[in-house]
C-alpha cells in the first residue's frame, strides 16, 4: 500500500505507525496500551467515558452498559484523543453530548477530540478506496460500518466528508433536526428542513411505521431542502431508523437539469 505520509492527519499517522494497512488491523486497545494507557470497560453512571492520568500513564474507563460496540469504540478513540492532545487535564469526564455529531460542528476541545477520534476509527486513507465510485446512500455507509465495526452514524458522516457531490447526512427527531453534516460541495444557502415532510419514509419511521431502512429513492427536493428553486430540483435520499425515535438520512442533490432547446 502506497501512502503520501505528508497528507495524513495526526490520527492517521498514529495508525500508520502501528502498521495499519487494512480495516481489520485497527486495534485501539493495543494502540492505547502502546501509549501507556490501560483501558477498562465497565458500567459508568452519568458519563460515557473517563480519563484519569498523569504525565506518563493513564486509565481510560468506557461505559459498556446499554451502549453499542460502535459507540464504545468511538468513546475509546475520543479519550485517546484527549490523552494525546489535552494531557494537561489530569481528569477528563465525557458525556454522550461531548461525542455527538452536534459537537463535531462546534469548536473547542471536544470537537477537536471528535475529529481526531473520527480519523482513528475511520481513517481517510482506508475509507476513501472503499466508497470511491459507490452511490451516496446508507447502503454504502453500511459497508464502512461492517468493515470498521463502527456506528452507522460515524460511517455516514465519514462518507459525507469524503464525498465530492452535493451531499449531507442528518438526523431528525419527531419534532426537530438534531444535527447535520454537510459535504463540502453543498451550496452554502441550502438548508435541510427542520421538521420532516409527511410524505417521506423518514417521517413514517420516526412515527413508528416499523420500517427500519428505506430503499434509496429519488424525490422532489422541496420535501427536504429550503433553497431557491427547490421545487424543480431532485434529490436521492435513504433513511434509517435509529434508537430513541430518531432517523438518519443520507441525501444527495442532483445537478440542475438542462432544459432542451425547442426546435422550430
Ligand atoms: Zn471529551
Amino acid at each position: 500500500m502506497r501512502i503520501d505520509l505528508s497528507k495524513l492527519t495526526e490520527a492517521e499517522r498514529l495508525l500508520w505507525e502501528h502498521g495499519v494497512t487494512s480495516p481489520k488491523h485497527i486495534d485501539l486497545d493495543a494502540i492505547a496500551s502502546a501509549l501507556g494507557v490501560k483501558v477498562v470497560y465497565r458500567p459508568l453512571c452519568g458519563c460515557e467515558a473517563r480519563l484519569v492520568g498523569d504525565h506518563e500513564r493513564a486509565i481510560i474507563t468506557i461505559n459498556n452498559r446499554d451502549v453499542t460496540q460502535g459507540r464504545q469504540l468511538f468513546s475509546l478513540a475520543h479519550e485517546i484523543a484527549h490523552w494525546r492532545n489535552d494531557r494537561h487535564l489530569r481528569l477528563v469526564t465525557c458525556v454522550q453530548d461531548d461525542m455527538s455529531p452536534k459537537t463535531m460542528e462546534a469548536k473547542g476541545i471536544e470537537s477537536a477530540a471528535n475529529d481526531f477520534a473520527s480519523q482513528l476509527v475511520l481513517p481517510n486513507y482506508l475509507t476513501a478506496p472503499i466508497v470511491d465510485g459507490l452511490p451516496f446512500n446508507l447502503d454504502t455507509a453500511a459497508k464502512l460500518k461492517y468493515a470498521f465495526r463502527c456506528s452507522m452514524t460515524a460511517a455516514a458522516i465519514r462518507m459525507a466528508r469524503l464525498s465530492r457531490g452535493a451531499v449531507a447526512v442528518f438526523c431528525h427527531t419527531r419534532t426537530s433536526r438534531a444535527w447535520i453534516t454537510k459535504g463540502l460541495q453543498l451550496p452554502m444557502d441550502l438548508n435541510v428542513v427542520r421538521v420532516l415532510h409527511h410524505e417521506t419514509d423518514a417521517f413514517a419511521m420516526v412515527f413508528g411505521s416499523g420500517l427500519q431502512i428505506s430503499r434509496p429513492k429519488v424525490e422532489p427536493a422541496n420535501r427536504w431542502l429550503g433553497m431557491h428553486e427547490a421545487f424543480r430540483r431532485e434529490v436521492s435520499v435513504q433513511s434509517m431508523k435509529l434508537p430513541g425515535d430518531r432517523v438518519l438520512t443520507a441525501l444527495e442533490l442532483h445537478p440542475e437539469k438542462k432544459h432542451a432547446t425547442k426546435r422550430r
